[in-house]
């Protein structure tokens, strides 16, 4: 693990250490205040204050279920991208776009020169980095997915409109870093869009995150990862947040193929599923990609976030995560593999 850079930075963490990826279900109240406040029933303060009881809740949930690195749960975002889309200047939303399953979002329109122009997660970040003891990791979602699911009306290149959002976020990364987060996530869930845009992939995370003293991780879910494996291993990032539990591609097959040399934040639990995992299978997912990645260099995570389950099942995922973590932790203490 980079845990150099981790230590630099402060932050002690036990062998697999174990992090939500960010989102976490919100409380029916909450969900139904969102809802009518899009028809101006409700007002924006009211959400706020919702979603910061519902932020609370969640630190209390993740403190009670041992996890080692915790996250605000994103109760202020609608969804990924359109949360940004609309915080920036220069975005706009559009209509509704399906994008897993029965699953739709709103898909943001490029419509001018993109700018931010305040902080937009740091805010939250800061909340809930007050109300806990245990590092919270900092998430917003980045340039290359914000541009490859949003319709450029402005720029007419996906290079441009990729390298001014990287542009336009480092603000954010920077405003972060300055409020004192040490753990960042960048969500790049297209980052296998396009093979021959790795390069762009590369170059818009190196605007984000050069020269800024953080631990970067790049979350990625879904994709034909075939096609960019072993070459993201160049992205300049400490830690890749995968989805190994539900994943179409055998990852580990791949770094059999050629070795993964940066830290390994291992998807185990099937965020699409509401069948709760056996810790076994947790177990068994982690210690899978122990012969290939250093035991020192491995995260235990769900495949992704987690609002999409019911609030009772994503705590129970959880609990079982950290039971199976603990098990295998205790096996790599022993020295075995245990497999
Ligand atoms: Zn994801």
């Amino acid at each position: 693990m980079n845990r150099a850079v981790l230590s630099r930075l402060g932050i002690a963490l036990p062998l697999l250490p174990t992090t939500s990826v960010g989102s976490l279900p919100k409380p029916p109240e909450l969900l139904a205040a969102r809802s009518r406040y899009t028809t101006g029933a409700v007002s924006r303060r009211e959400i706020d204050s919702l979603a910061e009881e519902a932020t609370v809740f969640w630190l209390r949930e993740q403190e009670a279920l041992g996890l080692d690195v915790l996250v605000d749960g994103e109760m202020y975002r609608a969804d990924p991208v359109g949360f940004f889309a609309e915080e920036l200047d220069g975005m706009a939303l559009g209509g509704l776009v399906r994008v897993y399953g029965n699953r739709y979002y709103r898909k943001p329109i490029i419509t001018g020169p993109v700018r931010w122009e305040q902080p937009v997660t740091v805010g939250w970040w800061r909340f809930a980095q007050g109300h806990t003891a245990k590092p919270v990791k900092a998430a917003l979602t980045g340039p290359y997915t914000l541009m490859d699911w949003s319709f450029d009306e402005y720029y007419g290149d996906r290079r441009a409109a990729c390298l001014a959002l990287a542009h336009e976020l480092r603000n954010e990364v920077e405003a972060l870093v300055a409020a004192g987060a040490r753990i960042i996530q960048i969500d790049e869930p297209a980052l296998s869009a396009r093979a021959d845009e790795l390069a762009l992939v590369r170059e818009s995370l190196g605007i984000m995150t050069g020269g800024l003293d953080a631990y970067w991780i790049v979350h990625t879910c879904y994709g034909a990862f075939d096609t960019v494996y072993p070459g993201m291993l160049t992205l300049p990032v400490h830690s890749f947040s995968l989805a190994l539990a539900h994943a179409a591609v055998d990852w580990i097959a791949h770094f059999g193929a050629a070795p993964f040399t940066a830290d390994l934040c291992a998807g185990v639990i099937d965020v699409h599923a509401s069948t709760v995992e056996s810790v076994d299978a947790v177990r068994h997912r982690v210690e899978h990609t122990l012969p290939l990645v250093p035991a020192e260099g491995v995260w235990v995570a769900p495949d992704c976030g987690l609002r999409t389950r019911r609030i009772e099942d994503a705590t129970e995922k959880l609990k079982v995560m950290v039971a199976g973590a603990a098990l295998a932790r205790a096996q790599q203490e022993r020295g075995g593999s245990g497999i």
